[in-house]
């Protein structure tokens, strides 16, 4: 059996989970579903990246420590994974103590192979970010992100020769050439164009964190938290599985983090050794109503109850659905109605309601002949991440299938005793569903298993419920 392996990025937990996170989730595990359809051994990785100052902050002002304070919040990842069906392998936290000590022996391996140096470094940290800003960054003196003042920070910290490995091994042809491969294009292209800018060389540790691995050789310093959170990728190969799974296949992950996906983690693996994984591909964003997700703005969508109003396969549908994978998009709770009433209930649902009612009113033989009219096409848009795409074939196909009984009247036929063509009809509508409830299966699960065995039975019961507004 092929072996796949993919990964969502460990998700901060400094606050609840929302939309964002579950958007990831959802695609990996559409990913590893049709994978896992088409015979391969899927190992899909997701988790909490639990140290450093932010997390350390929010548990102050919760009062609580960092450790309670994490512990308290990572069950509500696991669960929206859960909600969502999200069917990881593992849950993987990095406050893990054998993932700390793979930390710490990665960094020894880092440092011996030539690639740490200790220097004075004096910067602009955001402690939002978690790291130095260059004044580049800076809108108005504040970090964009976080509309607060950086604080003017010197420490004495370890660095990772970023420029000296990436030049050796030259990065910048590894990406170039797709050996390691950062998708889709256009990001590819932003990761060259900064790399030929010229690369810095990265702080790694940190003397005035506490919270997070212990830098090996010196405690006086903590691990960079994102260093820490890169490595759970192979760490997590080496706690959980005992055959060979690294390199991953695909690290997915949204846009924001790509620097440290396509860059900063290929080089650390490449100076220790390791193979590169195949592919990074990054995500794009979406706003809420046309504005950026925010609690003061008001218009922060909790995922948890929108599935308790659309169940978990709408959501899922929906949020694939509104735009495409690797670009930015907007979304809302009235576009999910409308996708769940137009095409889910108005469109899949009639179309198994009304064939089934029609099979069994006029006494039609139905049988289960095996043909695939989407498969192919379905399938090869999954495989590029087109989730939108392949969403698109199947609404169409959706919309085939009502309009042939639109255009052939079966009641017509019927009527006229025509009961060669009506069950030649009812049978081709018939597979069309075949088809559907097929190629729906990673997206949509549940309602997947609903419709094999409606088809099987010829027992008509309403897919997707009318919502009350
Ligand atoms: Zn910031």
């Amino acid at each position: 059996m092929p072996k796949y392996y993919l990964t969502t990025p460990i998700y901060y937990v400094n606050d609840v989970p929302h939309l964002g996170h579950a958007y990831t989730s959802i695609a990996a595990d559409v990913l590893a579903r049709y994978h896992k359809l088409n015979g391969d051994d899927v190992f899909l990785l997701t988790g909490t990246d639990e140290h450093g100052a932010k997390i350390a902050e929010a548990a102050k002002e919760a009062k609580k420590s960092p450790q309670e304070f994490v512990d308290q919040l990572v069950p509500k990842f696991e669960n929206l994974c859960k909600v969502l069906n999200v069917q990881y392998s593992q849950f993987f936290r990095t406050t893990n103590p054998k993932h700390e000590k793979i930390v710490q022996e990665f960094i020894d391996k880092l440092n011996k192979a030539g690639y740490i140096e200790k220097r004075k470094y004096q910067g602009l940290y955001c402690v939002g970010c978690e790291k130095f800003l260059t004044p580049d960054d800076l809108v108005d003196g504040r970090c964009p992100d976080h509309k607060t003042e950086p604080v003017m920070q010197s420490e004495e910290n370890y660095f990772f020769l970023l420029s000296k490995i990436a030049e050796e091994k030259d990065l910048y042809n590894l990406i170039k050439s797709d050996k390691f491969k950062v998708s889709p294009v256009a990001r590819k292209n932003e990761v060259l164009g900064k790399i030929k800018a010229g690369l810095e060389d990265v702080s790694i540790s940190r003397e005035s964190v506490e919270w997070g691995v212990k830098f090996p050789g010196d405690e006086s310093q903590t691990v960079y938290v994102w260093v820490d959170a890169l490595i759970n990728y192979l760490s997590a190969t080496k706690i959980y599985k005992d055959g060979p799974i690294w390199p991953a296949d695909l690290h997915l992950i949204g846009k924001d983090i790509l620097w440290f996906h396509a860059v900063i983690w290929p080089a650390m693996l490449l100076a220790v050794g390791e193979k590169l994984p195949k592919e990074v591909f990054a995500h794009g964003f979406f706003t809420i109503d046309g504005h950026k997700m925010s609690k003061t703005v008001g218009n922060v969508l909790d995922p948890i109850e929108l599935v308790e109003k659309y169940g978990a396969d709408a959501v899922r549908y929906a949020i694939l659905r509104e735009f495409p994978f690797g670009e930015d998009g907007d979304i809302s709770e009235e576009k999910i109605a409308l996708r769940y009433e137009k095409e889910l209930a108005n469109g899949i649902g009639n179309l198994l309601n009304r064939t089934l009612v029609m099979i069994n009113k006029y006494g039609a033989k139905v049988s289960d002949k095996e043909i695939d009219r989407l498969g192919t096409s379905v399938g090869e848009k999954v495989q590029r991440l087109d989730f939108h795409g392949a969403l698109e074939t199947i609404r169409l196909i959706v919309e085939t299938g009502n309009e042939i009984i639109e255009e052939k009247k079966p009641w017509e036929l019927a009527k006229g005793n025509k009961t060669k063509e009506l069950n030649e009809l009812l049978n081709e509508v018939y597979w069309i569903l075949n088809s559907i409830t097929k190629n729906i299966a990673s997206f949509m699960p549940d309602t997947s298993e609903k419709m094999k065995k409606q088809l099987k039975t010829l027992k008509p019961e309403p897919l997707f419920p009318r919502i009350e507004k």
